[in-house]
């Protein structure tokens, strides 16, 4: 059995996991919120008070159980949304994602998951590293000032207490330090297509690749 990839990469709050999560629905694909990997890896690492700035100290990663079930992450059997969006967590997410065992074994799970299921996977590094042969490959993104608007008004719709000026800086912290880290930084793929979602209205967006999608799709089957 042949199974279907469609890799989305960008920055923070690009709009990729509101596209993500309608394209897996409509395919009914799974969709594996990578960030949520390595969000999960930091909060179990803080409350492990290890020392965040050893890469080796991370091997509990080989004793720590990764599942999605209907596009949310459990972290040995703990539902990880709410948990995944505390200050400290996106205070040093980057970090942790910067070391290389960090990202072997995340990216190896990755792979697996797509090994074995029709997946729409987004992050920073799907389309260059995780799965170099995905169908289609995406690479949104859009003004500092869209994205920190737009994750302003999910948080804040969670019922989080949120400030749009400190948004603005944490992505900016975390597309500079995400862009320029040695191991898979983020970065477009040479054959992803780009998308500036900025003027765009998301479901457009998400309509546009649908179809972009399935005719790569049907076209390889016929
Ligand atoms: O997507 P999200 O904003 O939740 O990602 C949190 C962080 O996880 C990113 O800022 C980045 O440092 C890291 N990340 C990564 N590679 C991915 C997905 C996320 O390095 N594939």
């Amino acid at each position: 059995m042949v199974y279907h990839a469609l890799a989305i990469d960008g920055p923070a709050g690009a709009g990729k996991s509101t596209v993500a999560k309608t394209l897996a629905k409509r395919l009914g694909y799974v969709y594996i919120d990578t960030g949520a990997m390595y969000r999960a890896t930091t909060y179990k690492a803080l409350s492990l008070e290890i020392n965040l700035n050893d890469p080796e100290a991370f091997d509990f990663l080989d004793s720590t159980d990764f599942e999605f079930k209907n596009g949310e992450l459990y972290m040995d059997r703990v539902n990880m949304t709410t948990l995944n969006r505390r200050k400290e967590v996106s205070d040093n997410v980057s970090l942790v994602a910067s070391h290389i065992p960090v990202r072997n074994k995340l990216v190896h799970l990755q792979q697996e998951i797509a090994a074995n299921n029709n997946v729409v996977m987004d992050g920073r590094d799907i389309g260059t590293v995780v799965l170099k042969e995905a169908d289609l490959k995406v690479f949104l993104t859009a003004s500092v000032e869209v994205r920190a608007k737009r994750r302003y008004d999910e948080l804040f719709s969670l019922g989080n207490k949120v400030n749009l000026s400190n948004l603005e800086q944490d992505i900016k912290r975390r597309d500079a330090f995400d862009s320029t880290r040695k191991y898979n930084p983020l970065k477009q793929a040479e054959d992803a297509l780009y998308i500036d979602t900025s003027d765009k209205n998301i479901d457009e967006v998400s309509e546009l690749l649908y179809k972009k999608f399935m005719e790569i799709v049907n076209k390889g089957e016929f």
